[in-house]
């Protein structure tokens, strides 16, 4: 299929949801307001069949339009081009000689945290033909570190030997760029970051990735995931024996309730209703097409009392979950080797989701996508962040180009076809906010009239493999 035509069936398809998130809130407001409630409320459940039938039949076109095959194998070529570059630069032939990039897994923060930083690390590697070396000792998830729950991120080249290391970026003095060893410092302390940093993606692979993902920032950070998060047989089947216990089958929504020390703090609550009126949506949409026999529902949570709250609320689904794991992540356990095997169970069991109903603020809903976009061709429309948008922790700007102009009304700002707005979020309700960097007016933008900029750099090619 043509880039165009990939682009354009997906366009249609969140231009759908955007029509709908405006008419639902408009619709919602007056019923509150008790403007004619029970006709508005009539015209809100016709509308939203409708919406449904229309979702419905669009992924039908994806799946019957001749290129289903096309994208998995496309998808899983370009996957595997990236795994053996890493492997190669994981491996290098002779590891004294090699530069390396040194990364020190001691940030105090969750597992979630922990990933997105091995990830901006290992993006740093890859752009400057460095050897990531991972030290860990001490890790708060097991002492003796990384390697003892996952596999190595190298099986030849493990240490600096006694190089000596340069902090990056460091001064013009020390010369940092060209030095064998650089150390890392956090993302979020960089203070002018390198253009290579997500959601930048390599310009060699994107004409491949834009066809046949509609997320390509974030599939580009699940093909970092799936190098690294590989579990030791010890954790695998630590893993695979409770999975063993739970009854997953398809259909099956995965819901991820971020609680405990979260709420207040970095995020809203976020009642079990609110994310169970996307779980009905889908379900609803599948049963367009699909008999459903049962209506099953992953619930991944750190709070010990949402499971059964959710099994006694909603009879009618079938809710998979093992509490143990949410009663142990509740505790101030949670940063404690006995919390990550349950977590890892979440994350795994939440990315083979048809679909994931979630809040992006959290870095666990946001890994949980990443590594669906790395599990299939394109999980780009299998999720419902209740509140942000996609992003990577100290990401360089995201902006939404402008497809046509707009005049403003209201709370919005204006803009020109070609316009770039640095985005700030959607709103879920047909409109997003952003800062139109021509004008540097910042207000409302009606969401259907831009499309993201996606941010190209030209990584290294490692020309000599192939798949
Ligand atoms: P964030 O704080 O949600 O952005 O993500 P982090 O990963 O940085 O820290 C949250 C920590 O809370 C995780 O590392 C887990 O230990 C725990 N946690 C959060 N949500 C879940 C969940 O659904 N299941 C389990 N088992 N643990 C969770």
């Amino acid at each position: 299929p043509s880039e165009e035509y990939e682009n354009l069936r997906r366009r249609i398809y969140s231009n759908t949801k955007e029509i709908w998130y405006f008419i639902n809130h408009e619709l919602t407001k007056l019923v509150k307001d008790d403007v004619q409630p029970d006709k508005v409320q009539a015209i809100l459940d016709q509308v939203a069949d409708r919406k449904r039938s229309l979702l419905s039949d669009q992924e039908k076109l994806q799946k019957f339009d001749g290129y289903e095959d096309w994208r998995r194998s496309e998808a899983s070529e370009v996957s595997d081009l990236i795994q053996k570059r890493l492997k190669y630069l994981q491996n290098p032939p002779d590891c004294r000689d090699a530069r390396k990039v040194i990364c020190n897994l001691n940030k105090g923060c969750g597992f979630g945290c922990q990933l997105h930083h091995i990830v901006y690390c290992l993006i740093f590697a890859y752009a400057t033909e460095r050897t990531l070396i991972l030290n860990s000792k001490g890790w708060r998830y097991n002492n003796k570190g990384w390697e003892y729950v996952f596999h190595p991120i190298s099986e030849t080249c493990t240490t600096a030997y006694d190089d000596k290391v340069v902090p990056w970026p460091g001064s013009i003095l020390t010369a940092s760029y060209d030095a064998k060893v650089v150390s890392l410092p956090f993302i979020d302390s960089i203070s002018q970051k390198p253009k290579f940093l997500p959601l930048a993606i390599p310009s060699d692979l994107a004409h491949r990735i834009v066809r046949f993902n509609g997320d390509p920032s974030s599939w580009w950070i699940g093909q970092m995931l799936k190098y690294v998060l590989k579990p030791r047989a010890a954790m695998q089947k630590a893993i695979n024996e409770t999975i063993a216990k739970m009854n997953f089958k398809n259909p099956i929504v995965g819901v991820h309730i971020r609680r405990t020390d979260k709420v207040g703090t970095e995020a809203a609550f976020h009642h079990i209703d609110e994310y169970m009126v996307h779980v009905k949506e889908y379900y609803r949409t599948l049963e367009m097409t699909t008999h459903v026999d049962k209506k099953r529902v992953y619930l991944a949570t750190d709070d010990a009392n949402v499971l059964q709250d959710a099994r006694n609320k909603y009879k009618e689904y079938e809710f998979l979950g093992d509490p143990s794991i949410a009663k142990t992540a509740a505790t101030h356990r949670r940063y404690t080797p006995l919390s990550l095997t349950g977590l890892l169970v979440d994350l795994h069991m939440l990315a083979m989701c048809d679909y994931i109903v979630c809040t992006f603020s959290s870095q666990v809903g946001r890994v949980a996508y990443e590594m669906m976009q790395a599990n299939r061709p394109d999980a780009s429309d299998s999720f419902h962040s209740l509140d942000d948008i996609y992003y990577f922790g100290g990401q360089n700007a995201h902006d939404r180009r402008a497809l046509m102009n707009h005049e403003a009304g209201g709370q919005e700002i204006s803009f020109q076809a070609g316009d770039l707005i640095g985005i700030a979020g959607n709103h879920w309700n047909g409109f997003g906010r952003g800062t139109n960097k021509r004008t540097n007016l910042n207000g409302l933008i009606p969401w259907y009239k831009t499309a993201d900029h996606l941010v190209l750099y030209p990584f290294p090619e490692y020309k000599h493999i192939q798949t």
